[in-house]
């Protein structure tokens, strides 16, 4: 294991269930070299109550012994201050804030104290809803506490209906956060996203393709034995592989400066075309004006059901012969239809 790989690859069970467990554990992610950390659940935010909830202090003191012996070095999830003053007694250098935390603003406040001056790295999880002002806010918060090593994690986001996975990717949502937010580091967690072994390598994959800088995936010495999370988590084995056929997405990763002449080429001509579709845009929103007078002139409302319906066929029609998805075209549609009729109601004021 190095820590000072890249991309950052973050691996390790759900919850810290014993010492056995993370000893074995331990070993196996320390043979890894693309292993950067070990995660591990010492307080786990339960939805209902029942369940596991994590050994706290025991766990932290193992911890810190195994991380002596192993030169390895873990992180943890935390939720109130109390959690961040026991991880810096245990030398836990990263810790991080747990979907239903980051969703809640208090919460996340107070957190900001306790991690005020600790000098942590923090990875932020994903809201549990789609929100991603809440994501952003937690991110704004901890940099007004001075927390500045911050790393964002997509975990995906919980619908009513998730498609399949736990918690529904929304891919949108993470690139938005990204577009704010273009220097924090991201991580997949495909783990919980997907929920289910069968899916990490599939949301992995996706997600490297995205240019993500790293994942956090969990691994159990026996899975089925796992007292929380069993279905979604992986062996050690079963992550060495995994990395083994990643490899070549994990080195290309963070490549974005090395151009070649060809995508030089390919980019200019992309944004050649951004630049027509623009000037077309702004010359359709004139015609719209003009059309919002001739409308004013002869009296008619501003919107026509009939004209709007002929256009949504004879422009889907068309993009169908182009081979573009309908959905998106739709989209693409109501959207410029939106910003028309807003440029028409303008004229009328
Ligand atoms: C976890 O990583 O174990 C966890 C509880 O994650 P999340 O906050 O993404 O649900
Ligand atoms: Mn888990």
């Amino acid at each position: 294991m190095d820590k000072n790989v890249k991309p950052i690859v973050i691996a390790g069970p759900c919850s810290v269930e014993s010492r056995g467990q993370l000893a074995a554990v331990t070993e196996a992610l320390a043979a890894l070299p693309q292993v950067s950390l070990i995660r591990g659940g010492v307080w786990k935010p339960r939805t209902r109550p029942g369940g596991f909830e994590g050994l706290g202090e025991p766990a932290l003191q193992w911890m810190q012994e195994l991380s002596q012996r192993h030169g390895v070095a873990y992180c943890c999830e935390v939720a109130r201050p109390e959690h961040v003053a026991l991880c810096q007694q245990y030398g836990i250098g990263t810790v991080w804030i747990g979907a239903r935390t980051t969703a809640n603003p208090f919460m996340v406040d107070e957190l900001c104290q306790g991690l005020r001056g600790s000098g942590m790295r923090v990875l932020v999880k994903n809201p549990v809803s789609p929100d991603v002002r809440l994501w952003l806010g937690a991110i704004e918060r901890l940099r007004k506490s001075g927390v500045d090593d911050i790393v964002a994690v997509h975990r995906g986001f919980s619908m009513y209906h998730n498609d399949g996975f736990r918690n529904a990717p929304l891919w949108e949502v993470a690139m938005e956060f990204r577009r704010e937010q273009p220097d924090v580091p991201i991580l997949c967690d495909p783990s919980h996203m997907g929920g289910r072994r069968d899916l990490v390598e599939r949301l992995a994959t996706v997600a490297l393709q995205l240019d993500y800088n790293g994942l956090m995936v969990e691994v159990h010495p026996h899975p089925d034995d796992a007292l929380t999370d069993k279905e979604q988590q992986i062996t050690p084995a079963d992550l060495s592989a995994l990395l083994e056929r990643l490899q070549d997405q994990l080195s290309r990763q963070g490549n974005e400066g090395q151009s070649s002449p060809e995508l030089t080429a390919l980019r200019s001509e992309i944004d050649n075309i951004d630049h027509s579709l623009l000037r077309m845009l702004g010359r359709r929103m004139e015609l719209s004006r003009r059309i919002a007078t001739v409308k004013r002139e002869r009296n008619m409302a501003v919107y026509q059901s009939g004209r709007w319906a002929d256009v949504v066929r004879d422009r889907l029609a068309m993009a169908a012969s182009l081979g573009l998805d309908s959905s998106f075209t739709k989209e693409l549609l109501e959207k410029i239809h939106a910003e028309s009729v807003r440029v028409q109601m303008e004229n009328d004021k």
